[in-house]
C-alpha cells in the first residue's frame, strides 16, 4: 500500500493496521479499579481545552472510572482553574490542587516530583496529560521516577491497557497491550478525544477540591531547567490545536510578505493560520505555526492548503480533518490525492480573488 493510500485509510479511520490476535486474546486481564489522574494545564483561570480531552480519553478506559485533576501553581487564577475543573464535567471526582511558588512554571523536574508524590498517596491505575508541550515535557519525566515506559500520543482506547498510536509519521496504527503494572502512563492526541461538552447539571455536582500536602515535596529537584519567559504572539486568532478552521501556506508562498496573503484570509474566515516546514524553515512565519508529523497535529472541520506539496511528513498532522481544500499549481501535486476539493491554479490568483469575495469579519 502506497504512502498516500495507507493516509486516506487512516483518515477513514481503518482499523488498526498493526493488530494481532494475540493482543485480542490478553484483553481480559482488566484492573479491578480504574482511577486515573490528569495532569492538567490551566491559563487564565480555566483549563485548558487539550487537558479536558485527556478527561474524556479517561473517560474511555472504563465505566465508573474514578477522576481526578492534578493542577498546580499559584496565584489566584490557579484558583479559579480549580473551581473551572470541579464543576466542568461530571466524570470528574476530585481536583488535587498543589499551591507553591515552586509549581508556577510548568518544569518538567518539578512536575514530575509531584505526580510522584501523588501516585505514591492516591496508588491510581492510569495517568494521562495531553500530547502537548507540556505533558510531552512531564509525563516521561514523570514515568522514569516511577519506573514505568509510557505510551505516547494515543488515539484511540480499547480498553484499560489496550491503546492504539501512530507509528512510522502517521503512516499505520499500531495497537499496544500495556503490561507494566500501576500506574499505566499515557500522553493522548488531544484532537482524537473530542472536548466533552459542559452541562449545567454537572455544575450543581461540583467535584470536590483537595490541596496536596506538599510537606514532603524534594524541592531539590527544583533547579536543573530554569523558566524564562513565555513568548505567544499577541494575536486573536483561535489557537492552532483546537481551530474549526486552519489555513495553511506552503514554500510557495515565497516571503513573509506573502504570507499576509494567508493571515487575512484565515483572519476574515476566523481561522487559525498553519504553515508547512518549509514555510517555517524559509522564515515566513514561527515554528509553532507548523504542522505535520514535527509540528502541531490538527483536525479541523475545514482545512485549507495553498501551494503546499502535500509531503507525508506534513499529511500526518492533518489526517483527522474533516475537510481538505487544496491550491496547487502542480495537477500532480500529492496533495490533491488527499483533498476533498482540488483547485489546479496559482495561489498569487486564487488568494487575492478570495479576499476580494469574502466579506469583513464582524
Ligand atoms: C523528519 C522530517 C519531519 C518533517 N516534518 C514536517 C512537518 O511537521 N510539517 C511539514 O510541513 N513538513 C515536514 N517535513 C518536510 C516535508 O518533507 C516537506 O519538505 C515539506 O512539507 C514541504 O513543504 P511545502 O509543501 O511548503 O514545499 P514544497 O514541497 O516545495 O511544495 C510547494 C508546492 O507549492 C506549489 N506551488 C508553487 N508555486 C505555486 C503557486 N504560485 N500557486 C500554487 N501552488 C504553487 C508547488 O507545485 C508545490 O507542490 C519533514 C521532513 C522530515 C524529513
Amino acid at each position: 500500500m502506497s504512502a498516500l493510500a495507507m493516509f486516506r485509510a487512516l483518515r477513514n479511520r481503518a482499523s488498526p493496521v498493526f493488530s494481532s490476535p494475540y493482543l485480542s486474546s490478553h484483553v481480559a486481564s482488566i484492573p479491578k479499579f480504574i482511577s486515573t489522574l490528569i495532569l492538567a494545564e490551566h491559563e487564565d483561570g480555566a483549563i485548558k481545552p487539550s487537558s479536558l480531552s485527556a478527561v474524556a480519553a479517561a473517560g474511555a478506559l472504563s465505566e465508573g472510572n474514578s477522576i481526578s485533576i492534578l493542577l498546580a501553581g499559584a496565584g489566584p487564577s490557579l484558583e479559579e482553574a480549580a473551581s473551572h475543573a470541579a464543576s466542568i464535567h461530571p466524570l470528574i471526582s476530585q481536583v488535587l490542587v498543589a499551591n507553591t511558588d515552586k509549581l508556577r512554571y510548568p518544569l518538567a523536574e518539578p512536575w514530575a516530583e509531584l505526580v510522584h508524590l501523588v501516585q505514591q498517596k492516591g496508588g491510581y491505575s492510569h495517568i494521562i496529560a495531553a500530547s502537548s508541550s507540556f505533558g510531552k515535557n512531564i509525563l516521561p519525566r514523570a514515568a522514569a521516577l516511577l519506573d514505568k515506559s509510557p505510551i505516547t500520543d494515543v488515539t484511540d482506547i480499547s480498553g484499560p491497557q489496550l491503546f492504539v498510536r501512530p507509528i512510522y509519521a502517521g503512516n499505520a496504527l499500531c495497537t499496544v497491550r500495556y503490561t507494566g503494572g500501576d500506574p499505566c502512563m499515557l500522553t493522548i492526541r488531544s484532537t482524537s478525544f473530542p472536548v466533552p461538552s459542559v452541562s449545567d447539571d454537572s455544575k450543581s455536582n461540583a467535584a470536590t477540591i483537595s490541596q496536596v500536602d506538599l510537606s514532603t515535596f524534594n524541592e531539590d529537584a527544583v533547579g536543573k531547567s530554569r523558566y524564562v519567559k513565555l513568548t505567544s504572539q499577541d494575536t486573536e486568532r483561535p489557537d492552532l490545536g483546537n481551530a474549526r478552521i486552519v489555513v495553511t501556506g506552503g514554500r510557495a508562498l515565497k516571503s513573509a510578505e506573502n504570507f499576509k496573503l494567508i493571515e487575512k484570509l484565515a483572519e476574515k474566515l476566523g481561522a487559525a493560520v498553519g504553515a508547512t516546514r518549509a514555510a517555517v524553515d524559509s522564515g515566513f512565519v514561527p515554528n509553532e505555526l507548523q504542522v505535520g508529523q514535527t509540528g502541531k497535529i490538527v483536525a479541523p472541520d475545514l482545512y485549507m492548503a495553498f501551494g503546499v506539496s502535500g509531503a507525508i511528513q506534513h499529511l500526518a498532522g492533518i489526517r483527522d480533518s474533516k475537510v481538505i481544500v487544496a491550491v496547487n499549481k502542480d495537477a500532480d501535486a500529492p496533495i490533491f490525492q488527499v483533498a476533498d476539493y482540488g483547485l489546479v491554479a496559482d495561489l498569487f490568483e486564487v488568494l487575492p480573488e478570495l479576499l476580494e469575495k469574502l466579506p469583513e469579519k464582524k
